[in-house]
């Protein structure tokens, strides 16, 4: 099974002996059935492994004392922060010079950094807050060309990050807290203290999917719960399913979902939908998608994955009541917000936060500075059109570099 490296690389348990990493593994592995997922990000095996120990100190089976408790204690830290990796790096609050400095490691990030590193240029690339970024969160990609079987959202960023490392590009957890990009020599602050001064920036911070904020959402991410009908819509080929929202977007994936499953209802809050009028249309005219009018979501329930949602009709209301729909799926598209925060005092975006670049190219309005991916893109937002326009940021950076 994929965990056992992913346990293996990603958390170091090499101070375990040979008896104890078995055991490690059993536990972990019923942490995985508890959590009833088939995706154990980075994070979540760092988790597994706090339990492991938790339980193995209870039960006696470390002896503490035989370890270096900094390596135990390291576990404790978030990953990519291990001492090995530290020594390479300049001491925190030190200024350090890069070529390209790539922020952010989804699909464009990682792509931006292979080529970057192929060209010559050093890149550093700092993971941010969700290394990997929002493809760790979603469940089996079976649309990037070069998988024709498929393959976890994790795992695939894995293999980027190792395609873009094999190169040299040095990948390091961190996240930009400010930047000064009124120079020639741009400035990057790094977890507050460090400065990076980088003569050109790729920014690929992606995009953050809305959620309503409902508790049950969280219990049945990835197990009924998704923000994107393309990636996961096949899953629930022949099913009852429903999307909240009532932009594009929602019309869209109500759209998309209708030629896949049996049933689609779509969750508009308001008495109308502020798609567009042909998108509109598109939807009233599809026979198995039903519009619910001011319905508002309350609750999912079902048993370890989503069975029905509970709505509420006319929220607010003197008529308000309850009523409940038997879905297999609940989408949100309810919007995104790009994650563009610490760049938009000096660069043009549009009303919602996207970064705007010039027609064609990863340009920004900042000389030596770039973006791609979701930060940039409201309309496609797939991995494989993120990498895409990774590999042009690079490409771009590379011949300013050049022309410099
Ligand atoms: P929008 O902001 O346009 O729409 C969001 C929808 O979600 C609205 O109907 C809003 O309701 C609803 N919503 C927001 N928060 C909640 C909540 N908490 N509970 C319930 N409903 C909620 O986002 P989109 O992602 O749809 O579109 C973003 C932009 O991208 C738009 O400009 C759109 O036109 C564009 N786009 C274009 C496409 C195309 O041209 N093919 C495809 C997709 C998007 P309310 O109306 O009540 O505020």
């Amino acid at each position: 099974m994929e965990y056992k490296t992913t346990i293996g690389e990603g958390a170091k348990i090499y101070f375990l002996s040979d008896f104890e990493k078995p055991l490690l593994c059993i536990v972990s592995y019923l942490f995985i059935f508890r959590h009833r997922s088939d995706n154990i990000t980075y994070m979540q095996c760092n988790e597994m492994i706090k339990y492991a120990l938790v339980y193995y100190l209870i039960r006696g089976r470390i002896n503490f004392e035989n370890y270096n408790t900094n390596i135990i204690m390291d576990l404790f830290k978030p990953l990519d922060t291990k001492a090995d990796e530290a020594e390479l790096k300049p001491a925190e609050g030190e200024s350090e010079k890069v070529k390209c400095l790539i922020i952010g490691s989804g699909p464009a990030g990682y792509t931006a950094a292979i080529y970057a590193a192929r060209a010559n240029l050093n890149p550093v690339l700092y993971e941010g807050l969700e290394p990997g970024g929002q493809l760790t969160t979603t469940t089996d990609v079976e649309n990037y060309p070069g998988y024709p079987d498929g393959v976890t959202g994790p795992k695939m960023m894995e293999d980027f990050k190792k395609q873009a490392q094999r190169f040299g590009a040095d990948c390091r957890f961190g996240i930009v807290t400010d930047v000064d990009f009124n120079g020639p020599v741009h400035k990057v602050i790094i977890d507050e203290k460090k400065v990076i001064e980088a003569e050109s920036v790729i920014i690929a911070t992606g995009a953050t999917a809305k959620y309503l904020g409902l508790e049950s959402e969280k219990k049945y991410m990835g197990s009924g719960v998704s923000a994107c009908a393309t990636c996961d819509g096949f899953f629930y080929k022949g099913k009852d399913v429903a999307v909240v929202g009532g932009g594009d977007t929602a019309a869209e994936e109500a759209l998309y979902l209708s030629g896949l499953c049996n049933k689609v209802y779509l969750i508009v809050r308001k008495n109308y939908l502020r798609a567009s009028k042909v998108m509109q249309e598109r939807v009233f005219n599809t026979k198995n998608i039903e519009v619910l009018f001011e319905r508002n979501a309350k609750e999912l329930r079902g048993d370890g994955v989503v069975e029905e949602a509970v709505l509420i009709k006319r929220k607010g209301e003197s008529d308000e009541s309850e009523e409940m729909i038997e879905i297999d799926g609940f989408f949100l598209a309810i919007g995104h917000t790009p994650n563009s925060a610490p760049f938009n005092k000096y660069l043009d975006t549009d009303e919602v936060g996207y970064i705007k670049t010039t027609p064609g190219t990863s340009k920004t309005n900042v000389k030596g500075v770039f973006a791609c991916g979701d930060v940039q893109d409201p309309v496609y937002r797939q991995a494989v059109t993120a990498a895409g326009s990774g590999c042009r940021a690079a490409i771009d950076a590379e011949r300013y570099l050049g022309e410099k």
